[in-house]
């Protein structure tokens, strides 16, 4: 077998860009994932003419110009901007929460009503919390938005999402969605946002284009070389001098210290014989009522206007959030004490290990979005 510089395991963002960047400084590249497709979590499969997002809607933003231009450079972005309506109880809400959610729950119009009527709604938590700070998600969310908010839109959601008690929640999970008094819908105050003309696929295939990929192939289980029964793992260094591992942590060490806890998402897809199901790509179901947490309707990503009726039907997923188990895909770290002391406890013999780069969500143990995957790999100086 010809010798690489780098055995890549995953080919998910992180491991396409890497290889892609190593590959334009002259560094050969070998790329291999035990999954069917390449692309990892932001692999679409294309039912009906439309892209469905098999893990999940994946919405590409970020306020960073490097990041956003080298995106573009490898394929052009549509102007998707994520709005995503709630629906509790059959009312729908507009997200994130915003002077509509305001008129909608109570009919104010004015961002000082808005926020005269936040204030009564908050008053109860603050006068519990006594200039503490908030110490659980609960505590937060009330103390950000009042109670009305909380009830409809968070409590049940978040209970579904996370399987546990908002009270049982770090303050910071409910942090990352935006709180305006202007009638702006967008999910995200970052400058670009969009998702690849033609699907997430055409960005894979542009990193990984001209580079050797096998795809079925898991580094635990199998080998490249049908002679040789020896896994990747114990003899990768016969093909390669540097190892880029995108896989799970713990079980890079065979779970040696062991097992860190994910949570996951699964996916009840189907296609609806009609050209618009929902009028919009995501609707969030925040009550009880309803087992799913979102419902996406996946050609909204990509198809606009007249585009929508142009295509008969329609593929909706329901997504389910439930606790990993072995066998299932790992998606979120779960940020509790002991997994960030195991994961940290992982992160150092990491560091002890030669030749090998620990890279991505998995490897990591850390939630990332996208553009900050890309951003990690394009910091890495040395490749
Ligand atoms: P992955 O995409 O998971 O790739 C890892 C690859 O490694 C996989 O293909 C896997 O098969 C392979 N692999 C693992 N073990 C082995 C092995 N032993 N041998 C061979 N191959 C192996 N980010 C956003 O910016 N916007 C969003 O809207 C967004 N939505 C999301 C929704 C969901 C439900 C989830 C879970 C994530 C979302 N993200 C979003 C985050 C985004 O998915 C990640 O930032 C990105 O996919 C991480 O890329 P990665 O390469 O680290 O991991
Ligand atoms: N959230 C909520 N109601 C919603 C949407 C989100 O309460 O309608 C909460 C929930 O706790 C979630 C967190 O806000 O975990 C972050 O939401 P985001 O959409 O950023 O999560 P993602 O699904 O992208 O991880």
């Amino acid at each position: 077998m010809s010798h690489y510089y780098y055995l890549i395991v995953g080919s998910g963002l992180f491991g396409a860009t890497f290889a892609h960047l190593a590959t334009k400084k002259g560094k050969k590249c070998l790329v291999i994932d035990k999954r069917e497709h390449l692309g990892g979590n932001v692999y679409c499969e294309q039912i009906e003419g439309i892209n469905v997002h098999k893990y999940g809607a994946h919405i590409f933003h970020t306020s960073n110009k490097e990041i956003w231009d080298f995106v573009n450079s490898i394929v052009e972005f549509n102007r998707y901007t994520n709005c995503p309506i709630a629906n509790y109880k059959g009312k729908l809400y507009n997200l994130p929460f915003n002077m509509n959610t305001f008129y909608q729950m109570w009919g104010v119009h004015t961002p000082e009503e808005a926020k005269a009527k936040i204030e009564t709604q908050k008053a109860e938590v603050l006068a519990t919390l006594q200039g503490k700070e908030p110490q659980n998600l609960e505590e937060q969310a009330l103390s950000l938005v009042g109670k009305d908010i909380f009830e409809y839109l968070i409590k049940e959601y978040t209970e579904k999402q996370w399987g546990r008690s908002c009270k049982d929640l770090p303050a910071f999970i409910i942090k990352r969605l935006p709180l305006r008094f202007t009638y702006d819908n967008n999910y995200f105050n970052d400058r670009y946002q969009g998702i690849p003309i033609g699907g997430y696929n055409k960005l894979t295939e542009g990193l990984l284009n001209g580079i050797e990929c096998h795809t079925g192939i898991d580094f635990f289980n199998g080998n490249l070389d049908k002679n040789n029964p020896t896994p990747l793992c114990e003899c990768w260094r016969d093909i390669a001098s540097t190892l880029v591992y995108t896989g799970p942590l713990d079980q890079y060490f065979n779970y040696s210290l062991g097992r860190l806890d994910w949570r996951t998402v699964s996916f009840k897809t189907r296609i609806e014989e009609t050209p618009n199901y929902q009028g919009n790509a995501v609707v969030n179901y925040t009550s009880h009522e309803q087992p799913f947490t979102r419902v996406i309707e996946h050609k909204h990503f990509e198809m606009f206007g007249q585009e929508v009726y142009d295509c008969p039907k329609t593929v909706i997923s329901e997504e389910y959030s439930t606790e990993y188990h072995e066998g299932m895909e790992p998606y979120y770290p779960v940020n509790d004490h002991r997994n960030n002391t195991l994961a940290d406890a992982y992160r150092q013999l990491a560091q002890q290990e030669p030749n090998v780069i620990f890279g991505g969500r998995l490897a990591q143990y850390r939630y990332f979005d996208m553009a900050p995957i890309i951003e990690e790999v394009m910091n890495i100086t040395e490749m």
